[in-house]
């Protein structure tokens, strides 16, 4: 008989998530309330931040973050095309216009040496957007050196680094803002949700009203002493970007288990990077500088060593009745952002490469040994018959 089709990513939700939302419903409440509040409050104490504000996505709470900072039409702001598109969609919400940096070959983070060059030639940079890609930290020494050389913002994008650490400290501690995923394929999930941390508590005060309509807390509770209950002032036009608390009691639960969450993926990561040993591929490199999340196992093929191509190869691990993505199509290869900037494939020559090397594997809490057994088998197997040596 067939195995079962092993997905690329599940949620891990077990009978306190249920219990959790069940709770929620028979309360009555729904929207941002209660539990939204206690999910925020865990959040703010795991990172070790004064302020997190839960939102309905990450790219709600990137869209907040370069508008707390004061992001307007014509600036520009340096990140990464090896991200998701939500990562770079945001700065053209705001009207103003990403400045691409190709990545390291080796973390396939952001080069820093890339932002100085384009740092010394060009004026109207505002900020930095890092992504830690796959769940390790860029290289946020050297960016902050440089934020604070040219008097930039550092926005970083976490989706994908909840939990990691860089030089001992846990992200959400680094930037100017930190912004994390709780997609249903993160690390940890609530289905559509994110969270926004930062030590500044000008931000923290923009963003909370602006995540709302502009509702601001703050104008609110002055006037909560000498007006009545209904009343409430807009001071701008803000979104609709709040975080409801069916969400918010996910997050309460799987916030407890991201630790054993991250264990796990470890134990996975461990396992395949043993046995991807003489075989042609390369596997996830580890920076001396980070713990990786493993949000994502990125694996390298060696094309020249195969008589197939990475699309082959994802082809025959699903007749084999395993799930793979890639991550990612580098975002100067989409129309929308070729065709605006006028990008050319080879414009980032090390994302194209990465790309066309790329597979992620299945890598979360609920995968046994025999579902981690069956992957690495299956890539051996894949390999040794498409070897060209
Ligand atoms: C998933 C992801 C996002 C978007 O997250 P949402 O919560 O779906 O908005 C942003 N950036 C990166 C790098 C991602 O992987």
């Amino acid at each position: 008989m067939d195995q079962k089709f092993l997905p690329f990513a599940l949620p891990c939700i077990a009978e306190e998530e249920i219990n959790e939302v069940v709770d929620t419903l028979r309360s009555g409440w729904l929207t941002s309330g209660p539990k939204t509040k206690r999910f925020e409050e865990n959040f703010a104490k795991f990172i070790g931040t004064p302020h997190a504000l839960a939102v309905n996505s990450c790219t709600a709470g990137l869209h907040l973050a370069l508008e707390a900072i004061g992001i307007e039409p014509g600036d520009k702001i340096i990140t990464t095309p090896y991200t998701f598109t939500a990562t770079a969609e945001v700065i053209r919400y705001l009207g103003a216009e990403p400045l691409f940096v190709d990545i390291e070959p080796d973390t396939f983070n952001i080069d820093v040496q890339q932002i100085a060059e384009i740092l010394k030639t060009t004026t109207g940079i505002k900020a930095i957007l890092p992504v830690h890609f796959a769940g390790q930290a860029s290289n946020m020494d050297a960016i902050l050196a440089l934020a604070k050389q040219y008097s930039l913002k550092v926005v970083e994008d976490a989706a994908h680094a909840l939990p990691a650490y860089y030089k001992g400290r846990l992200v959400g501690n680094l930037g100017d803002i930190t912004v994390y995923s709780f997609y249903v394929t993160k690390t940890l999930a609530t289905g559509e949700g994110g969270m926004i941390v930062t030590a500044n508590p000008k931000y923290a005060e923009r963003m909370h009203a602006l995540r709302l309509h502009g509702i601001s807390k703050d104008v609110f509770n002055r006037s909560a002493s000498n007006s009545p209950a209904w009343h409430y002032d807009v001071v701008a036009p803000g979104f609709k970007y709040n975080m409801n608390d069916i969400a918010a009691a996910l997050g309460i639960q799987q916030l407890n288990k991201v630790n054993i969450f991250l264990q796990r993926r470890t134990e996975i990561a461990e396992q395949y990077t043993q046995a991807f040993t003489d075989l042609p591929l390369s596997t996830p490199y580890q920076h001396p500088d980070s713990s990786h999340a493993w949000h994502l196992y990125v694996l390298q093929l060696k094309l020249e060593e195969l008589t197939i191509d990475r699309n082959n190869f994802i082809e025959h691990m699903k007749e084999a009745g395993i799930g793979t993505s890639v991550h990612f199509i580098p975002l100067h290869l989409h129309s929308y952002w070729r065709e605006r900037y006028g990008f050319k494939p080879t414009d980032f020559p090390i994302a194209l490469d990465v790309y066309q090397r790329a597979v992620s594997l299945p890598i979360y809490p609920s995968m046994i040994d025999d579902d981690v057994q069956r992957v690495i088998e299956q890539v051996k197997l894949i390999l040794s018959k498409h070897s060209s040596s």
